[in-house]
C-alpha cells in the first residue's frame, strides 16, 4: 500500500495537483464520506457488472472499483481501493502521450499522470476516450472511458467517475476493416496491374455506358488518350455508334455478348470531349477524312456490385483490322482472279472460232486430196499396184491430219464455255465408253469398279462431250486416289420433285484416304493447288474445277462428300431427258426403178476443186446428171428452172450462205419439197446441229469419205422419187 502511495508515483502526483486546484483537503474529506452515504449510486454502480465504473476521490485515489471493473481488470475492489488510481491501470506510455497532446492543446502543462486522464473532465468537458488498461496479470486491453466529474451541491469537485468498456470486440473489428480496406485496396492494384498488363484491350463503363477505366491497348484500339476516354459516352467512339449501344445493351440484359464486331471511329475528338458524362454529348465529330477504324471483336459483360446492383460493364476488345484488311485484300485478289479468268475465257472462245475456221479451211483442200485419192483407188480400171501403195500413202496420210485437225478443234471447243450444246443424252452409252476406257487403269491399280446395270436407259439434258470429260475425270480421280485393292462404285439415280423436271443423279464413290474439311471446301476452287487437280489422275485431262464448272453449265451442280479414312463421293444431278426420237431410217425404203428418167443432181459449190471431184464421182453413176452453180442466188435460181431431184450445198459461199440459200429454196413451193444435203468443212458437232436444224436433208462433213457420200446422195434420190410418187 506505502509504495502505491508513493508521492513519486504519477497518480499520486496528479492527484495532488488536482487536490490543490480544489484548495482544501478537509472539504475532500467530508464529500468523500457523502458520496459513500451515498447508497442508491453505489448501488446502481456496483451492479453493473457490463461496465468497469471506478469512482476516485478528488485526488484520483479508487474508492468504488465495481464488478465490472473487477472483472475486466483482475484485481478485487481490496487491491485497488485507497491504494491506486486509475492512472496506475494505465499504459503508463499513453499517459505520456496524452499528457503532451492535451499540454499542446490547451497552452498548459499538464503532468502524466491522473491529472492527464481527467483533466477536461476537471474543467466540465465532455470527456470520452480510448484508453489501454493493464490488467493485474500485466496484459492489457483497449477501453473506451467515459469521465465525469463528480460536484458536491456547491459545485466543488468531488471526485471523478471513469465508465470504461472492453473496447476489444471493437478494436478487433476495426483491425479487420483496416485489412479488408487493405485488401481491398490491393485487389485494386492487381485490378489495375492486370488490365494494363493485358494485351488485350479493356474499359469498363458505368450503367448509363460512359467509360469508367480503360487500358494502354484500349488507347491504342480506339486511338483516344485515356483522358479522352474516360467519361466520354462508349458509343461516341465507333462509326455505328446504335451498334455499340445494342452490345451495352445486351450485356446489361444479361445476353451473352462475345465477337461482336464494331468499327472504331478513325480520329480524336474535339477538345472538349474528355469531361461529360453525358452520352451523345461531345462525340467524336466524323467530317475530318481518315482511313477506315480498326475493327475488333468485342466481348461484354455487366459487373455488379455487393448489394447486387448493376455496377457497369467491363468490355475486352480483339484488334481484327488486319484479318479484315487481308480479308478485303483476298476478296479484291478472288475478284481479279474471277476476271482474268472471264478474260480468258474469252480469249479461249476466240482461239476455238480462230481454230474452227482454221479446220474449216484444211478441209476443202484435205477434201480435195482425200477424193481424188479415193477416186484414183476406186477407178476402173484399178491403178497399178506401186500406184496403189502411193495412194494408200496419201489416203492414210490424209485422214491422219483430219483426225488432227479434228483433236485439235475438239480441245479448244472443250474450254469454250460459250460453246455448250444441251440435248438428250445418253448416260448409260457414256458410262460404258468410260467404263471401257478406264478399266486398264484400274486394273493396273488394283483397283475394282462396279458400274450400275447397263440395260437400263437414262438420258439426261447434257453436252455429251463435256459430260464424258466429266465421268471421266471423276472416275479417274476415284482410281487414282483410292487404296489398292480399293473400289470405286458409279451409281445412277432418279429424284422426282413435284412441278420440276426429274433429275438425274450420278455418283462416283471410292474407299481412299478421304479429304480433310478444310481441304474439300477448296476441292472445286479453281486456284486450288491442294490436291486433285492436273498431274496424272487426270487421264480426261480435266480437273475437278473445271468439272465442276461444266456441270454448272449443263444446269448441275458437282458435289462432293468425304469421310477422312474412309473414302470421297463425287455426285452431280442434271436434269433428265426424254429418249430423242430416232431419225428415219434409210436403208428400208423402196426404191424407183432405175433408169425410170434421169436424175438431176445440182451441186452449189465455189471451190474448183471439190467441184471438180464431185463431178468425177458423180460420173461414175450413168443416171445421174450434174448440174453446178458457184453461188447461193444462182444455185437457188436455177433450182427453179431445173428442178433437180437432190441439191448439195456447200455452207460458205460468196453472197448468201448455204443456209440462207435453203431458206430461199424451202419458202418457195416450187423448190420446197427438194432434199437439201449440206456439204461443209463445218464439222463441229454444233456446226452439224445448226445445220440439221435449219432444215438439210443430211449434212456430210468435208472430206468426205466417198463411198459415204455416194450413200447419202443416193438417200436424198431415194426420198425425191418418193416424193414424185406421191404427187
Ligand atoms: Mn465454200
Amino acid at each position: 500500500m506505502s509504495e502505491q502511495q508513493d508521492p513519486a508515483s504519477p497518480g499520486q502526483a496528479g492527484a495532488t495537483a488536482i487536490a490543490a486546484a480544489d484548495s482544501s483537503a478537509a472539504a475532500s474529506a467530508a464529500t468523500d464520506a457523502a458520496i459513500l452515504s451515498t447508497g442508491a449510486l453505489q448501488n446502481a454502480i456496483i451492479q453493473s457488472a457490463n461496465f468497469s465504473s471506478i469512482a476516485t476521490d478528488s485526488r484520483g485515489v479508487i474508492q468504488v472499483f465495481n464488478i465490472g471493473a473487477q472483472r475486466m481488470l483482475g484485481y478485487s475492489a481490496a487491491d485497488v481501493v485507497n491504494r491506486m488510481t486509475p492512472a496506475d491501470l494505465s499504459d503508463p506510455g499513453e499517459l505520456l502521450e496524452r499528457a503532451e497532446f492535451l499540454s499542446a492543446e490547451l497552452g498548459i502543462a499538464i503532468a502524466a499522470g491522473f491529472e492527464a486522464l481527467v483533466f477536461k473532465a476537471s474543467r466540465g468537458i465532455e470527456d470520452i476516450y480510448e484508453l489501454t488498461y493493464v490488467r493485474k496479470d500485466g496484459s492489457r486491453f483497449p477501453a473506451l472511458v467515459s469521465v465525469t466529474a463528480l460536484r458536491d451541491p456547491s459545485g466543488s469537485t468531488i471526485g471523478y467517475l471513469l465508465i470504461g468498456t472492453d473496447n476489444t470486440a471493437r478494436k478487433h473489428a476495426e483491425a479487420d476493416r483496416v485489412t479488408l480496406e487493405r485488401r481491398l485496396r490491393d485487389q485494386q492494384f492487381h485490378t489495375r496491374f492486370l488490365t494494363e498488363a493485358s494485351t488485350e484491350a479493356l474499359l469498363t463503363t458505368d450503367p448509363l455506358g460512359t467509360i469508367s477505366a480503360t487500358n494502354v491497348p484500349m488507347e491504342n484500339l480506339l486511338q483516344f488518350s485515356r483522358n479522352e476516354l474516360v467519361g466520354t459516352a462508349f458509343r461516341s467512339f465507333f462509326a455505328d455508334p446504335g451498334q455499340a449501344d445494342a452490345c451495352l445493351e445486351m450485356a446489361i440484359g444479361g445476353g451473352k455478348v462475345s465477337d461482336w464486331e464494331l468499327v472504331a471511329k478513325p480520329q480524336a475528338p474535339n477538345a472538349d470531349a474528355c469531361s461529360t458524362d453525358a452520352p451523345n454529348a461531345d462525340a467524336p465529330s466524323a467530317d475530318a477524312p481518315s482511313a477506315a477504324g480498326s475493327a475488333a471483336l468485342w466481348s461484354a459483360h455487366p459487373f455488379y456490385g455487393a448489394g447486387g446492383e448493376l455496377q457497369g460493364v467491363f468490355a475486352a476488345a480483339h484488334d481484327v483490322s488486319e484479318l479484315r484488311r487481308l480479308e478485303r485484300r483476298l476478296e479484291e485478289v478472288e475478284g481479279e482472279l474471277v476476271h482474268a479468268g472471264e478474260s480468258a475465257k474469252a480469249a479461249t472462245v476466240a482461239v476455238s472460232d480462230f481454230l474452227s475456221g482454221v479446220a474449216n479451211k484444211l478441209r476443202s483442200p484435205l477434201n480435195t486430196i482425200l477424193g481424188f485419192a479415193q477416186l484414183i483407188d476406186t477407178d476402173i480400171p484399178p491403178p497399178t499396184l506401186a500406184q496403189a501403195a502411193s495412194v494408200e500413202q496419201i489416203l492414210r496420210a490424209g485422214w491422219h491430219l483430219l483426225e488432227l485437225i479434228n483433236e485439235i478443234v475438239a480441245r479448244a471447243d472443250l474450254e469454250s464455255d460459250a460453246l455448250v450444246l444441251l440435248e438428250p443424252t445418253s448416260l448409260t452409252e457414256i458410262l460404258r465408253e468410260c467404263h471401257a476406257a478406264i478399266l486398264p487403269r484400274a486394273r493396273t491399280n488394283g483397283v475394282g469398279v462396279a458400274f450400275p446395270p447397263a440395260g437400263l436407259p437414262c438420258f439426261v439434258l447434257a453436252d455429251r462431250t463435256r459430260l464424258k470429260h466429266v465421268v471421266m475425270s471423276l472416275l479417274s480421280n476415284a482410281i487414282a486416289y483410292n487404296k489398292v485393292n480399293g473400289q470405286v462404285v458409279v451409281a445412277i439415280g432418279l429424284t422426282s420433285v413435284a412441278g420440276k423436271p426429274d433429275r438425274v443423279r450420278l455418283s462416283v464413290g471410292d474407299t481412299g484416304m478421304g479429304l480433310a474439311p478444310a481441304m474439300l471446301a477448296r476441292i472445286f476452287h479453281p486456284f486450288n493447288t491442294e490436291g486433285r487437280v492436273g498431274g496424272a489422275a487426270n487421264i480426261g485431262g480435266i480437273g475437278l474445277a473445271a468439272s465442276h464448272r461444266m456441270v454448272e453449265l449443263m444446269g448441275g451442280a458437282l458435289h462432293a462428300e468425304s469421310t477422312l479414312g474412309a473414302g470421297s463421293v463425287f455426285w452431280f444431278e442434271l436434269d433428265a431427258a426424254a429418249e430423242p426420237q430416232t431419225p428415219p431410217s434409210i436403208a428400208p425404203l423402196p426404191t424407183v426403178p432405175q433408169g425410170a428418167h434421169r436424175r438431176k443432181l445440182l451441186y452449189v459449190e465455189d471451190n474448183s476443186s471439190n467441184l471438180e471431184l464431185v463431178e468425177q464421182l458423180l460420173a461414175r453413176v450413168p443416171d445421174i446428171r450434174l448440174i453446178t452453180a458457184r453461188d447461193g442466188r444462182h444455185g437457188v435460181l436455177l433450182a427453179r428452172s431445173e428442178q433437180p431431184d437432190v441439191i448439195l450445198m456447200d455452207i460458205h459461199l460468196p453472197g448468201i450462205s448455204g443456209i440462207e440459200a435453203l431458206q430461199l429454196l424451202r419458202s418457195d413451193l416450187a423448190t420446197a419439197r427438194i432434199p437439201v444435203i449440206a456439204v461443209s468443212g463445218d464439222a463441229m458437232p454444233r456446226d452439224i446441229q445448226k445445220g440439221m436444224k435449219a432444215g438439210f436433208f443430211r449434212y456430210l462433213t468435208k472430206p468426205f469419205d466417198v463411198r459415204q457420200f455416194m450413200e447419202t446422195v443416193e438417200a436424198g434420190l431415194e426420198l425425191a422419187g418418193q416424193k414424185a410418187g406421191l404427187k
